[in-house]
């Protein structure tokens, strides 16, 4: 478990982490989630001790990182992937990774394995395409073995097939029972990713909960539908819902305000036919400015 508390950095005058609380869960995967520049690397920073809080503190198992004496037992991390020597091999980088933790260098072959990356273990890493760099950095992190694994967008520029081999892997990781905490600026990404979400927007908590939950509290329900019966339906779905004015070049047109289930019945009793009914996933950029506008609200009427 990763545990922050009134966890607060100041850079200068600029505030880049504002009072943090949250708790990253064991044996599931958590996102952490916020635009570009909204807080993310210097939490993770902080947690690894790379970093030193202004106020507050962050725990891994009831620990300070800078109180363990084996760190990469504890907890594994992949900041940047283009961290290593580029002239050391694979195996070489990891055998002094291990070396620098007590850790036996049979380990190295194992991890090397855990990540495919055997059959070039030998080749110099600085030659690595960045999906191999990933790799290679998630062998790092599993060096020791540690219960906890944090990854700072481990996807950022990789191909669809390495999206989805970390995406798997975060969660074989995840059913082992670790603490896997992952961030990213991609809601879209995260939906797919992650089963809760702590999500920050300039150094503040916006929302902590499942993934799930968050989508659906942040965004308005939008369903697209298409019917060759479109303008009798729009008629009927005048005055219950909120139907946007433009149609999309194949006739289809989104609603706002009811589920795709209304829409669906409110279609069968009038026998109207729907070729698409599509509840569309909001934008993480829709649901910044939905959570961003209700506290402005709600300190407003403070
Ligand atoms: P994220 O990872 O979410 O993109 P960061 O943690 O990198 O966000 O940055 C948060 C804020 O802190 C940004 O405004 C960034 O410019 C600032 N910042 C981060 N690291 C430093 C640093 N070493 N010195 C000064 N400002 C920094």
């Amino acid at each position: 478990m990763i545990e922050a508390t009134g966890l607060t950095k100041h850079y200068g005058g600029t505030v880049a982490v504002d009072d943090l609380s949250f708790a990253v869960q064991p044996g599931r995967v958590t996102g952490f989630l916020g635009p570009n520049g909204a807080g993310k690397s210097t939490t993770m920073r902080m947690v690894l001790g790379l970093d030193h809080p202004t106020r507050g503190r962050v725990t891994v198992d009831g620990r300070d990182y800078r109180s363990l004496h084996r760190p990469l037992h504890v907890v594994g991390a992949l900041l940047d992937a283009k961290w290593v020597h580029p002239n050391r091999s694979a195996r070489a980088h990891l055998q002094w990774l291990a070396r620098s933790n007590e850790i036996p260098a049979k380990r190295v072959d194992e991890v090397l394995d855990l990540v495919g990356l055997t059959p070039v273990a030998k080749r110099r890493a600085g030659s690595f395409s960045l999906g191999m760099s990933q790799r290679l950095g998630i062998a790092g992190a599993l060096l020791g073995d540690p219960k906890v694994l944090m990854f700072d967008e481990p996807v950022n520029g990789l191909d669809p097939e390495g999206i989805l081999w970390i995406r798997q892997f975060m969660h074989r990781l995840a059913d082992e029972g670790r603490t896997v905490f992952v961030s990213s600026h991609l809601l879209s990404e995260m939906a797919q990713t992650a089963q809760d979400l702590i999500v920050i927007g300039r150094g503040r908590l916006i929302a902590q909960t499942s993934t799930a939950q968050f989508i659906k509290d942040a965004t308005e329900d939008a369903v697209r539908v298409r019917s060759p019966q479109a303008d009798r339906l729009r008629e009927l779905l005048a005055g219950r819902a909120r139907v946007a004015e433009a149609a999309a070049e194949d006739g289809a047109f989104v609603v706002h305000g009811v589920d795709s289930s209304f829409i669906g019945e409110l279609a069968a009793s009038h026998g109207i036919t729907l070729h698409e009914l599509s509840p569309q996933l909001g934008s993480l950029e829709e649901a910044f400015m939905q959570l961003t506008k209700e506290s402005v609200e709600y300190h407003a009427a403070d």
